[in-house]
Parts: structure tokens; C-alpha cells; sequence
């Protein structure tokens, strides 16, 4: 058995794989906000009753917001700050009493749908997750691609592409600069634009015909068109998978690739916008695939 932990900002997610990548057991808790021993303790717990349920032990991967620094060995850029500059795999690790294997989060979710999800069959897959933060992972070949900064596809902190003026400088980001594209595209992001509590009451507003909802979901799209087309004219995979809480909006699959196109220096583009197979156990999927079988 393999277990994997998708450590989101809001919640964490566990889920237990069978050899044959069938999900046996899942469970979710809520993300102990910006203490990090307590989310030390979070996972450990989720991973020992996910375990008491299998009856057996099972290999740990972890997808987490930002990366483990080649250099250091330590968190960096993760929207969960206080996971910054900690070294999260031997904590866990110690956690445990077991190793561990820990990655970015929008990697594993990249790396689950290219391998047997929504992008199966594609040669280059761009993964995006549109949640608390806004990240993305690229993989070839069925392989993910990480590049020597562990940053490949960190797409969030990138600025939005061809600004209004109204855009400019954009809001501030953690990061330290300003109208980063996860300022624009995160969920709490989409909320502020719309005056409400959560990107999904935006969602609902909209369903409803809410005028104001409406507006602010018409200009995410058109934002997100925009940060998309940028990937294609960089990287020009074959298909994009969203995920994510606002990955789960299916306006989005029509809405954007109509928009994108007068941004894609090509007159007809033929990327692949697709929401994903696994859904929310994308994250998961993927974080049990760090222990390859066998
Ligand atoms: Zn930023």
C-alpha cells in the first residue's frame, strides 16, 4: 500500500492506494494555520489513522506548496510560510519514524493526471492548480520536469500578461512583489475581486445570475486566458489540466480557450484545456507515486 498526503493551505488530504493505483481509503482534517509543528503532527496523525484503516503500514509521499532547495534542504516558497525555511522531509521523517518523500504539490497533481488521468496519451501537460495558491507543474514524456532551481512550471509568480491599467501594479503578493498571476487567479484572490467570502460563493453567485459574481468570474477567466496563453507560447503542451477548488468550475473548459486565442501566437490553437480525471485525489495520486511500485 502507498499513502499520499496533499498538504493543502486550507486542508490536508489523505488517501491509501492499492498496487493497482485503486483509492482504498481517504480522509481529510483542516490544515492547523500557520503553526508547523502542529501541522508536523497533523500529517503524522492523518498517515497513522489512515494506516489503524489498512490495518498495515504503506510508504508516505507528501505534495506540499513550494519545494525543497536543492542547496539547503529546506522549504522554500511555500504560500504556507511558516513551512519556509523548515525541513519538512526529516521532520516528518522523525514524525514517522520512517522515510519519507516529499514534493510540490502541483508536480503531483501534474504527475497523476499525465500518467493515467485527464492528459493521459499527451506529450507535454501542463498542470495547474488554482486553489489557496496558484502553482503548476510541467511534465514530458511522462516524466516531470523540476530544472535545477526546483521551480520548473511556477507559474503563480510570474506576472499577469498584457495588464489593463486597472491591473497595474496588482495587488501585493507574499513573495515580496506586486500582480503576481496567484494575486489574480488564487481563490481568495477570485473572492476579493467579487466582495465575497470564498471562490466558491462566487461560483454559486454567478449560477444564479448574480450581476456583480458575474463580472468578477468574466474577469478571471479573461485573466487566466491570459496567463495560459503565455504557457503555450512558451512551453506549447499538448493539454492543460486544472485543478484545484476553482479547477472544479466548469465554465471555465469553454470560457478560456475561447479567450486564449488572441493572445497564442498561432492562428489556431490546438492545446487541450481539461479539468481533471481524479478530481481532488489528483494531489493525492500523485504524492503516493513518489514511491514508485517496487
Ligand atoms: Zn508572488
Amino acid at each position: 500500500m502507498r499513502i499520499g498526503i496533499d498538504l493543502g493551505g486550507t486542508k490536508i488530504e489523505g488517501a491509501a492506494l492499492a498496487g493497482d493505483g485503486r483509492l482504498v481509503l481517504r480522509r481529510r482534517v483542516p490544515t492547523p494555520s500557520g503553526d508547523y509543528d502542529a501541522i508536523i503532527a497533523a500529517v503524522r496523525d492523518l498517515v497513522l489513522a489512515l494506516e489503524a484503516g489498512l490495518g498495515e503500514h504503506a510508504t508516505v509521499g507528501v505534495g506540499i506548496p513550494g519545494a525543497l532547495s536543492p542547496a539547503t534542504g529546506l522549504v522554500k516558497n511555500a504560500n504556507s510560510l511558516c513551512l519556509n525555511g523548515r525541513p519538512f522531509d526529516r521532520d516528518l521523517a522523525a514524525a514517522l519514524a520512517r522515510a519519507v518523500r516529499v514534493a510540490n504539490d502541483a508536480n503531483c497533481f501534474a504527475l497523476s493526471e499525465a500518467s493515467d488521468g485527464a492528459a493521459k496519451g499527451a506529450r507535454t501537460v501542463f498542470g495547474v492548480i488554482l486553489g489557496t495558491g496558484v502553482g503548476g507543474g510541467i511534465v514530458i514524456d511522462g516524466r516531470l520536469v523540476e530544472g535545477p532551481n526546483r521551480i520548473a512550471g511556477e507559474w503563480g509568480h510570474t506576472p499577469l500578461p498584457w495588464p489593463a491599467d486597472d491591473e497595474r501594479p496588482g495587488p501585493p503578493c507574499y513573495c515580496g512583489r506586486a500582480g503576481c498571476l496567484e494575486t489574480f487567479l488564487s481563490g481568495p484572490s477570485l473572492a476579493r475581486d467579487a466582495g465575497l467570502a470564498d471562490g466558491e460563493t462566487v461560483a454559486a453567485r454567478a449560477t444564479a445570475c448574480d450581476p456583480a459574481a458575474e463580472a468578477a468570474l468574466q474577469r478571471y477567466e479573461g485573466r487566466l486566458a491570459r496567463g495560459l496563453a503565455c504557457i503555450i507560447n512558451i512551453l506549447d503542451p499538448d493539454a492543460i489540466v486544472l485543478g484545484g477548488g476553482l479547477g472544479r468550475m466548469a465554465r471555465l473548459y469553454d470560457a478560456v480557450p475561447k479567450r486564449w486565442s488572441r493572445y497564442v501566437f498561432y492562428d489556431s490553437v490546438a492545446t487541450r484545456l481539461l479539468p481533471p480525471a481524479w478530481g481532488d485525489a489528483s494531489g493525492v495520486r500523485g504524492a503516493a507515486w513518489l514511491w514508485p511500485e517496487g
